[in-house]
């Protein structure tokens, strides 16, 4: 007896439903994706208890006539594709053609539609995916989709709702990216009868990420410099150094328009902040990739969230790069808020006297911060002649070059360096400061000398798994460079006879391990510097200038210029800040001046 029997039309859609529409959020994410693909200038949403109870998206868009009022609830009916080749570049939103059958199947729907200029629109309601009736309506130009009582014929799936404010919270965010993604459409926001949010239309990116993001955060973010490579353009806002959450809530990407997530992204985001980003934390971007649709498939999930790219290194290249050229962009400003002071006020006040106390570092390394090699590991014996270290430099000059104008006026906890500009009062970490100077010094000179080395006294053998040894045959040559002499000892073993002097002391086998799981997501190109850096800010951390360690006045001067020369002066290398700027106009607010 044949057991197989085809599914009822009204089955199949509550199936693929179960896919597309998960919660209210997935619905709103569907009509207001068809709202924008149908060009729509203003789209309202409206929600009820979390829109468990009901959803209206209203629209100015397009409109259908009668005919595709009633062909778009059919199943894989679409307007945006029509051929296979379609597929593999999709401009538009939609392409599946199952969101309004999907949802219809699932909730009490109605839909009113009219294209500019037609006599009369069309109302179209549906229950639990059948036609109840089709009628004349005269509504505006426009679509309007009403969804009501979600999953009142799925009871297994209306279980899984949440409450009524995390389901809310859920419809607040989808439409949060919505906005953002497309600051040209006009968007507003009503939940419970509440006007949560009404968003103008407008041209700046900027002025929506501000209307609903606040302007505090605006104020964190740095705007993409034009960046275009491989024919992939990038551009918006990212959040500066040292600005980060804990997760990943604030970190938009969208591609072509799209909300996007996707590993690479991820990885990329995370390598081109680098040392500017905290360990754990995420950045806070609103990064706009637009690209030839050809080389992305947006077919992977029905919810369309996921995206797969044909050349991943290309696009994780050019968001690395767009990214660090980002963060650069800062320095020129914060350079310039150092520069206002007249530079005969700087040291009107005496220079603090020497205390009595011995200091914890000798005077001759405190003098000499900025070229003190003495403390890090001498160059390898076999590359070219090294200069000799620099000896300490004589007493520094007592005024600072006019373009750093700044007043040092002291130090707080033998730890804060309390300084006047022309905005207000700057306080600078003094370690955390001395660490990027150094890690970019060492940086530099890693780049210009090569990386130093030292012979293990009894070669090591390592075993590694297939995927491990696979990964370090291929990036032998790169880990050579980095100083870890590295060469194939037969099947899954390797032996070491060389680390960086750095690295003396470590556990070379455990070492190893965790720059393969460090460098594996990293791009081939970067992995090299990305492998010193790491190195890097290990050993800067010990050697910096601790805490309590007291310098003399010459020496903060010399290390607010050397901080303000850095290529990233507002963070150290493990990204927490090196400054804080506290303006005039918040102390003002503060002390009630000024509301
Ligand atoms: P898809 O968006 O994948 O094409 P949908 O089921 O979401 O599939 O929509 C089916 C079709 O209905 C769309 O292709 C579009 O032609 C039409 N449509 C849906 N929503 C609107 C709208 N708000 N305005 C105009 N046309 C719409
Ligand atoms: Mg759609």
């Amino acid at each position: 007896m044949s057991r197989i029997a085809l599914l009822s039309e009204q089955v199949a859609s509550q199936v693929a439903a179960g896919e597309v529409v998960e919660r209210p959020a997935s619905v709103v994410k569907e009509l207001v994706e068809n709202s924008i693909d149908a060009g729509a200038r203003k789209i309202e949403v409206l929600i009820r208890r979390g829109g468990i109870s009901s959803i209206r998206v209203v629209d100015d868009g397009s409109g259908m006539d009668r005919d595709d009022a009633l062909l778009c609830l059919e199943r894989h009916a679409t307007s945006k594709i029509r051929t296979g080749e379609d597929l593999a570049s999709i401009h538009t939103l939609g392409f599946r053609g199952e969101a309004l059958p999907s949802i219809a199947s699932v909730s009490r729907f109605r839909l009113a539609t009219r294209e500019a200029g037609a006599l009369a629109g069309t109302e179209v309601i549906v229950n639990g995916g059948k036609i109840e009736s089709v009628k004349d309506s005269g509504d505006a130009p426009g679509t309007q989709i009403e969804v009501r009582s979600l999953f009142y014929n799925l009871p297994a799936r209306r279980k899984f709702l949440r409450t009524e404010n995390t389901e809310s919270s859920h419809v607040e965010h989808q439409l949060h990216l919505q906005a953002i993604g497309h600051p040209e459409i006009g968007f507003v926001f009503v939940n419970d009868e509440r006007v949560v949010y009404q968003l103008p239309p407008t041209n700046h990116l900027r002025e929506r990420i501000r209307d609903l993001c606040g302007a505090a955060l605006a104020a964190e973010l740095l705007e993409v410099p034009e960046f275009t490579a491989d024919h992939i353009c990038i551009r918006g806002f990212l959040g500066k150094a040292g600005v980060s959450r804990s997760s990943r809530a604030q970190q938009l990407v969208f591609l072509n328009g799209r909300a996007v997530e996707n590993s690479t992204l991820n990885f990329a985001l995370r390598e081109g902040y680098h040392t500017a980003l905290m360990k754990g934390q995420h950045p806070v971007t609103f990064l706009f990739i637009d690209m030839d649709p050809a080389a992305v498939d947006v077919n992977v999930h029905p919810a369309k969230r996921e995206v797969r790219f044909r050349n991943s290194a290309e696009v994780r290249d050019a968001i690395v790069e767009a990214t660090r050229r980002t963060l650069e962009t800062d320095r020129a400003e914060w350079s310039a808020t150092f520069r206002p002071t007249p530079p005969a006020e700087i040291f009107a006040s005496p220079a603090p006297p020497i205390p009595e106390t011995p200091a914890l570092i000798p005077i001759h390394e405190q003098v000499a911060l900025r070229h003190d090699w003495s403390t890090f590991p001498a160059p390898p014996p076999k590359t070219e002649p090294q200069p000799a270290p620099q000896a300490p430099e004589p007493a520094l000059e007592s005024t600072p070059s006019p373009a750093n104008d700044f007043k040092i006026l002291g130090v707080l906890g033998k730890l804060y360096v309390l300084m006047e500009n022309a905005s207000g009062l700057v306080l600078v970490d003094q370690h955390a400061a001395h660490e990027r100077i150094l890690f970019e010094e060492m940086l530099k000179r890693m780049e210009s000398q090569g990386v130093p080395t030292q012979r293990l006294l009894l070669p090591l053998t390592l075993q590694v798994s297939p995927r491990d040894g696979d990964w370090i045959t291929r990036h032998l040559e790169v880990l050579n460079q980095a100083g870890i002499g590295l060469e194939p000892f037969g099947a899954g073993t390797f032996k070491i006879d060389s680390l960086p002097t750095f690295l003396r002391g470590s556990e070379p086998a455990q070492l190893l391990r965790e720059i393969i799981d460090d460098l594996r997501e990293t791009s081939a190109q970067t992995s090299k510097l990305r492998l010193g850096e790491d190195m890097i800010a290990k050993t800067v951390c010990r050697h910096a200038v601790k805490a309590n360690d007291f310098l003399r006045e010459p020496e903060l001067v010399r290390l607010i210029q050397d901080l303000l020369a850095c290529d990233l002066p507002y963070c150290c290398p493990h990204g927490r800040p090196t400054m804080i700027q506290m303006s005039y106009s918040e102390l003002e607010k503060k002390f009630g001046r000024k509301v």
